[in-house]
């Protein structure tokens, strides 16, 4: 006998589901499990546990049956340790104490690639949310759609903002980056040498979301290796909702899909990985993106990952968007001192070269 509880067990999971507004299928598999082994002798429940078959009962699927061994061995499941970390807090504080904290954005685009404004402009709309700082990721050359620089446009577009800094208020400036695309090898699309000269290097998969997991791991685990690459961008590539009005990208064209499914990959391997080489793991805060998941987010966050909280503005008024990332994060429970973002210019760009 143990002191814990399955069912109960069970019941709590869903209840945490539910407040973290989790989808209503996922909430159900916990509710119908519990439903289906109240209804079974103590006895019964013990021996089917211990013999491997609750899973032949209706309503009982792999997840809620390792749920329940945990439990009758006298553990708390990891799943309900998982969503237990933001037991009891108050999570609309927990998200503006987050948004507070955060001192800058990592992924952000301008008209040189395929965002709406100027430089200048971005900056402008930076400096009045407070930032001190705004690191500027327009795209690498093989995301033609997107006008990604090549590297001569990046090598000018440094001296540009190099320029700029020079006007911009004292205390605030922008940080040269990238959202280089991550190639079908795990390569990435832009000059070593000037990888190497950027302030920081966001990562993203834009092309082959659908390749098989194992290579898809692989191409996403040489990226991670890659001594340049300091955060990983949207790393499922979903699309969970159109694009808002107005706003151009890569995606935007008539014919592709309104939603696309997450890419399949090895989530555990890709974020050792990237608590390995100490690459931060990108809550994209796009309405329509939410990437990622809030499930991946808390399987990061165990894996010991670091965050970046962005917004992938291709627009100024889209670099507020950052409350809807850290409502995210807060909902999983991510501490403002795993995010990157929450620390000054000096230590952001020290992190990245280090
Ligand atoms: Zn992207
Ligand atoms: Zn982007």
């Amino acid at each position: 006998m143990t002191d814990r509880d399955p069912i109960a067990d069970l019941r709590r999971i869903a209840f945490l589901l539910e407040r973290a507004n989790e989808a209503t299928y996922r909430v159900r598999a916990f509710r119908s499990a519990a439903a289906a082994l109240a209804a079974l002798p103590a006895a019964e429940l013990a021996e089917r546990a211990r013999s491997g078959r609750l899973t032949e009962l209706a309503g009982v699927g792999d997840v809620t049956a390792r749920c329940v061994a945990e439990s009758l061995a006298g553990e708390e499941p990891v799943y309900l340790r998982r969503l237990v970390a933001t037991e009891g807090t108050d999570l609309d504080a927990a998200a503006t104490a987050l948004r507070e904290a955060l001192r800058g954005d990592c992924h952000t685009h301008s008209d040189w690639s395929d965002g709406g404004s100027p430089i200048e402009e971005m900056a402008l709309a930076a400096v009045e949310l407070g930032h001190e700082y705004v690191v500027l990721t327009d795209h690498s050359p093989r995301l033609k759609v997107a006008r990604g620089l090549t590297a001569d446009r990046l090598r000018r577009q440094l001296d540009h903002v190099a320029a700029v800094n020079e006007a911009l208020p004292e205390g605030f400036r922008i940080l040269t980056g990238i959202e280089v695309d991550i190639l079908a090898d795990g390569s990435l699309d832009q000059e070593e040498e000037l990888l190497a000269r950027l302030d920081v290097v966001v990562g993203s998969v834009h092309s082959g979301l659908n390749d098989e997991r194992a290579r898809m791991t692989r191409r996403m685990l040489a990226a991670i290796a890659n001594p340049h690459l300091d955060i990983l961008g949207h790393c499922t590539g979903r699309m969970v909702s159109s694009r808002p009005a107005g706003v151009r990208g890569p995606g935007d064209r008539a014919h592709r899909p309104r939603t696309r499914a997450e890419s399949d990959f090895d989530a555990d391997a890709v974020f050792a990985a990237c608590a390995e080489h100490d690459v931060a793991v990108e809550i994209n805060s796009r309405p329509e993106r939410q990437d990622p998941p809030k499930r991946l987010i808390r399987r990061a966050l165990e894996a010991g990952c670091r965050f970046a909280i962005d917004t992938d503005a291709h627009a100024p008024g889209q670099l507020d968007w950052q409350r809807f990332g850290c409502e995210r994060a807060a909902l999983c429970g991510v501490p403002a001192d795993r995010v990157v973002n929450t620390w000054p210019a000096e230590r952001l760009v020290a992190w990245a070269r280090g």
